[in-house]
């Protein structure tokens, strides 16, 4: 099959083919695994971060991608969840081992044995890849496979989110930064709790009108005072500005949830502006947000169904993967980049 490939991790400023197209041997699904064919595989901002060695996959070469639609060409001899030609997805959780306490507890994100799809399991930006039948999902008819595809993270990481705020209809929810998952979060809410607020926090004005169209209430720069309180917030930089400026805009006993991987050290100063008595006294709470179970996959997909997101696509040939690449780190964002390679 043809994969495009990364054999070693560099900067994309100064590798801009990062990826290799390669011909590998079709992989073999094992007992309790399908192989499904690839139709569209979504571009993500965690690929720069397993390029460049800030998120590094544990063994080279491998094939990226964790937003995978395809179809099952193949089951293991222990499948029996899919029939050959159904439509699945795969996300960001590869598997976990199925028996410590957070397994059990349906928090299989947490888990020690959590694996990465595309990162320490080959990913979608190939022909073909094998997952074990337990973390594959069935996409809703209403998607096509380019639309499916980009939901699978961006979607599934802001439903988690937006369930770790313990928000309840009618609260305020505030968002710092808005990109694609806040993006999703905002429709989710207005969806999910009509009476609730958004107040979104972005330092780009583009970025400001655009959560205003999409039904804001307010809209302001990252260290502004919000005109209410925010019961929780959520957010999805990669700094520490807004985190610190954020927790001034928080209700005695509120919460925020940061929607990231990692952050970044160059303002790691910032924290040193942290005031007790503005930012945390009162019982104010901040919590992270570590990759996806399969609930949320499940609970974003349906949830999804019945809304109307369509997300908006700029579609690359596999082939293509290092531009798609290229183009997202330099900010060039057209919609989600996605691969569609069937
Ligand atoms: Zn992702
Ligand atoms: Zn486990």
């Amino acid at each position: 099959m043809k994969a495009m490939v990364l054999n070693e991790l560099c900067s994309l400023e100064e590798n801009k083919t990062p990826l290799e197209l390669t011909e590998l041997p079709d992989p073999v699904p094992g007992e309790k695994e399908i192989l499904v064919r690839v139709s569209a595989c979504g571009v993500c901002h965690t690929e720069l971060d397993e390029i460049e060695g800030r998120t590094p996959p544990p063994r080279l070469p491998v094939v990226l991608g964790h937003q995978v639609v395809g179809r099952v060409k193949e089951t293991g001899s222990e499948a029996s969840g899919f029939e050959i030609g159904d439509r699945v997805g795969i996300a960001w959780i590869y598997s976990a081992c199925g028996k410590c306490k957070f397994c059990l507890e349906g928090n299989e994100n947490l888990c020690e044995d959590f694996k990465a799809t595309g990162r320490d399991a080959d990913g979608g930006y190939a022909e073909y890849m094998t997952v074990p039948e337990d973390f594959a999902y069935r996409i809703p008819d209403v998607f096509s496979n380019v639309e499916a595809a980009p939901l699978l993270c961006a979607g599934a990481i802001g439903y988690r989110s937006l369930k770790l705020t313990g928000l309840k209809d009618g609260q305020n929810l505030g968002l710092t930064g808005f990109g694609a998952s806040a993006h999703l979060v905002l429709k989710m809410v207005r969806h999910r709790y009509p009476n609730s607020k958004v107040f979104v926090f972005a330092r780009s004005a583009k970025e400001r009108a655009f959560s205003r169209e999409l039904g804001a209430v307010w809209a302001g720069d990252t260290e502004e005072e919000s005109p209410k309180k925010l019961d929780s917030i959520i957010d999805t930089t990669p700094v520490w500005k807004p985190v610190v400026e954020a927790l001034k805009n928080l209700e005695p006993g509120g919460r925020l949830v940061i929607n990231a991987i990692r952050k970044e050290e160059v303002d790691k100063e910032y924290l040193l502006r942290l005031d007790y008595p503005a930012h945390v006294w009162m019982e104010k709470e901040i919590k992270s947000v570590a990759n996806v179970a399969r609930s949320d996959v499940r609970g974003f997909l349906e949830l999804a169904a019945g809304m109307s997101i369509r997300p908006e696509v700029q579609v690359f040939a596999l082939e293509e993967a290092n531009d798609a690449l290229v183009e997202l780190r330099a900010r060039k964002i057209r919609g989600a980049k996605v691969l569609k390679i069937d």
